[in-house]
């Protein structure tokens, strides 16, 4: 079968919910994926941050092969020897006392309402259905119903409704909104701390700091979504970091597993998780033995071979080259470590199927920002190879 062919039965059985890039990729890896004919291309998407180990990292392989063949589900009735393990890598990784596991960021993101909303009841004393979580306009934390509910995105939206309530939408970066929006049932406030789908959008300095104090003085509980920004995006761990704070809550996903398995946890203090008693909550995968050993190898990869160290030094290289490129069409070039959004003064989907032609794979993201992610494993010259190619295309569809 050639390319037109799998798109067409692609096109014919399935739901049109996506717009992908015409490349039906046949094996990858590393920072490289190879399309059905063999044609070689750079992932400087790194699906949305999922690949951030790089694409079909060998160790991460070998645990899939090994834990495959000992024991892939046991379903959370009993217990398993993968599951503490994981929780404790965690808890010595980024200090939070515990996790909650489960598969896909979404259900992680609803996780951490839940969690929320219950705190708020149990903890914080709000009168029953009165709890309120604030949240940000240009928001991405996922497609579920509920969280659709407090997209400001219209067409995640357009269709769904009736919506979940409880939710307030304020600007992103604005502390004084933020204060203005906190009253006595305020639970929580979710937060990105810089925007991924809305275009790598990043607050003013402070922002997270003075968001982090205004939730305490409130009792209100900072939840930060790093299910794109964590695991060394962003040349941190965790792109709180950046700003000296610790979330009352973290969401991560994505590259959590590496790219091989939806594994996704939210941590928490004792206080904040020590609400749940047994059945209030739970996911048939979550916290499986299959995802739990790929998670640890795929934490312990990103650490052994120093895969935030890289992040941070080579997207400053990266980020320094790009914003050295001079063209009408460029509007801003922004980033933070291997994170870089490119906004054009037009559509930006014409820019990525040329980039395609020239062998690097990117997505555009809100009509006018190409992303730049690669996996956090590329190198120096894998960066100036894509340098070349990314100006060429810049340089001739500006002119048009
Ligand atoms: C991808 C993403 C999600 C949703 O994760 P899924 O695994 O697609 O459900 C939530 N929040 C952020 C910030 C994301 O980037």
């Amino acid at each position: 079968m050639r390319a037109q062919d799998y798109i067409d039965l692609e096109s014919r059985y399935g739901a049109h919910n996506y717009r992908p890039i015409d490349v039906v990729i046949e094996r990858a890896e590393g920072v490289w994926v190879y399309d059905i004919e063999g044609k070689r291309y750079l992932d400087c998407l790194a699906a949305y941050s999922a690949v951030n180990q790089g694409h079909c990292h060998p160790k991460i392989v070998q645990t899939l092969h090994e834990q495959a063949s000992k024991v892939t589900l046991t379903s959370r009735a009993f217990r398993n020897e993968q599951l503490p393990l994981l929780y404790k890598e965690l808890h010595d990784l980024t200090g939070f006392d515990m996790a909650l596991p489960m598969n896909s960021g979404a259900e992680a993101v609803e996780t951490a309402i839940k969690t929320a909303r219950k705190w708020g009841y149990k903890v914080k004393g709000i009168s029953r259905d009165a709890a309120e979580i604030i949240v940000c306009a240009g928001n991405f934390h996922g497609r579920t119903v509920t969280i659709v509910s407090f997209s400001s995105d219209e067409q995640y939206r357009d269709g769904f409704g009736p919506f979940t309530p409880g939710f307030k939408i304020i600007p992103y970066g604005d502390i004084e909104a933020l204060r203005d929006a906190i009253n006595p049932n305020t639970c929580a406030f979710l937060v990105e701390p810089i925007q991924g789908e809305a275009g790598i959008v990043i607050p003013p300095g402070g922002f997270l700091r003075e968001a982090s104090d205004l939730c305490r003085r409130n009792r209100v509980l900072l939840m930060t979504d790093e299910i794109q920004s964590g695991l060394g995006r962003t040349g941190k761990l965790f792109a709180y970091m950046h700003e000296g704070i610790t979330p009352d809550v973290l969401i991560v996903g994505k590259a959590l597993s590496g790219g091989f398995y939806p594994v996704s946890a939210i941590l928490a203090s004792r206080e904040i998780l020590g609400v749940y008693r047994p059945g209030d909550h739970g996911s048939t995968f979550g916290g499986n033995p299959m995802g739990c050993a790929i998670a640890r190898t795929a934490l312990r990869v990103l650490i052994e071979e120093k895969m935030v160290e890289r992040s941070a030094e080579l997207g400053a290289y990266f980020l320094k080259k790009l914003q050295s490129l001079r063209s009408p069409a460029l509007k801003e070039v922004r980033g933070r470590g291997l994170w870089i959004g490119i906004e054009l003064n037009g559509l930006a989907r014409p820019y990525c199927e040329a980039l395609k032609e020239e062998g690097i794979l990117c997505k555009e993201t809100h009509d006018h920002v190409i992303r730049i992610a690669p996996p956090l494993i590329i190198t120096r010259e894998e960066i100036d190879w894509a340098f070349d190619r990314i100006a060429k295309v810049i340089e001739k569809l500006g002119k048009d």
